[in-house]
């Protein structure tokens, strides 16, 4: 999943958005990797902010999405141990991203001003 995830440059990734039907995802911010089973969202700020998102699992759509400025996030590591990962800002953006993935609630169901970008043609 860190491979697909790196090979489209993205921050994170959902076991759905792959076909897996796990409650887990991946997520690396500021060079630091968190895979998370079961994650849950033990907290949350009352104060938002908005800013651009996009998904792997639609390229070239971006849009204005609200989010929780803070957010406590608790689920299981790769070894089964118990974790609480207290997240600010874009970290913070991404695992309410990835949380919804696994909610089934894409970015697009929430975001304003929704622009699409045509991308590059890749040349092989
Ligand atoms: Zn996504």
């Amino acid at each position: 999943m860190r491979r697909i995830m790196k090979a489209h440059d993205g921050v994170g990734l959902s076991a759905n958005q792959l076909g897996l039907s796990h409650r887990f995802f991946i997520a690396e911010n500021n060079r630091k990797f968190y895979a998370i089973w079961n994650p849950e969202i033990s907290k949350i700020s009352n104060k938002s902010a908005t800013e651009e998102e996009g998904c792997l699992s639609i390229p070239g759509v971006f849009g204005q999405v609200s989010r929780s400025i803070a957010v406590t996030l608790t689920g299981l590591d790769l070894r089964g141990k118990k974790v609480s990962h207290k997240a600010t800002g874009f970290l913070a953006r991404i695992f309410q991203h990835e949380l919804d993935h696994l909610d089934g609630i894409l970015f697009t169901d929430k975001a304003t001003n929704i622009r699409e970008e045509s991308l590059p043609v890749s040349i092989q």
